[in-house]
């Protein structure tokens, strides 16, 4: 049975398919990710094919047919281009590890609306220039970890449960998470925040804290925690190419 399906979508990524066609994949609003086929796509004169382009938020009509990977695109209309990513370097990078990590880890047809509002707000945020990309880069990493199920418990020890916005040092390992000095003696420490960098962590991940100035080495070594974490869980995951950490 096909089905008609009209979306909002962002496109993650767009191949060459044949002589004439295209092959774009898409994180929709209503039915997760999802591939499909642009007839005569490669056609300078096509369209859709020039609408449905990498980073761009699309209203999508495609024929869906139950058991087949790649549906039929029908219809694009354009809601928004997003300039100014496009015209910055380092928007373009984030963006586009952004895009990365939705085509590699999101199951295809797997609905997560939240995850799409987090992605257009991101999106937002980066065109605007509210915060620095590499920033709004790492909370959207975050939320987006939280968002596959494997959420950082930031605030208590995993242990004891002591709060640990007071301590010196925190300590992280992968199996158990965050815990404190105390507890260092029964659990190993395979990463270390001395308490600024724990603090950034804290900011990072609650909206209250607002706009953060963080230098570009402690925001790298956060990038690389989260990679390192994302890999421990999911082993496969072998870092964010568009990043190339
Ligand atoms: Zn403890």
């Amino acid at each position: 049975m096909t089905k008609i399906n009209k979306t909002r979508a962002i496109v993650l990524r767009k191949i060459n398919y044949s002589d004439t066609s295209k092959i774009a994949t898409f994180y929709t609003e209503e039915f997760g990710r999802v591939s499909g086929i642009i007839k005569s796509g490669r056609d300078s004169k096509s369209k859709i094919g020039a609408i449905i382009d990498q980073m761009n938020l699309v209203e999508l009509v495609f024929y869906q047919k139950e058991n087949r990977d790649i549906q039929l695109i029908s219809q694009a209309d354009l809601i928004l281009h997003y300039p100014h990513i496009k015209e910055d370097y380092e928007k373009i990078k984030y963006s586009s590890a952004i895009l990365e990590l939705l085509y590699t880890l999101t199951i295809e047809n797997e609905i997560n609306r939240k995850l799409f509002r987090g992605l257009i707000k991101i999106f937002e945020l980066l065109e605007k220039g509210y915060e620095e990309a590499k920033i709004l880069f790492t909370r959207f990493l975050i939320f987006f970890i939280k968002e596959l199920g494997y959420e950082l418990q930031l605030t208590k020890c995993k242990h004891c449960q002591k709060e640990l916005e007071k301590e010196e040092t925190v300590f992280f390992n992968f199996e158990s998470g965050f815990f404190c000095e105390e507890c260092k003696i029964q659990i190993q420490a395979e990463v270390v925040f001395e308490k600024e960098l724990y603090k950034i962590m804290l900011c990072l991940t609650n909206k209250k804290y607002g706009k953060i100035k963080i230098s570009n080495k402690k925001i790298d070594r956060i990038i690389m925690f989260l990679v390192k974490y994302l890999s421990f869980h999911i082993p496969e995951f072998k870092g964010i190419k568009s990043l190339s950490y």
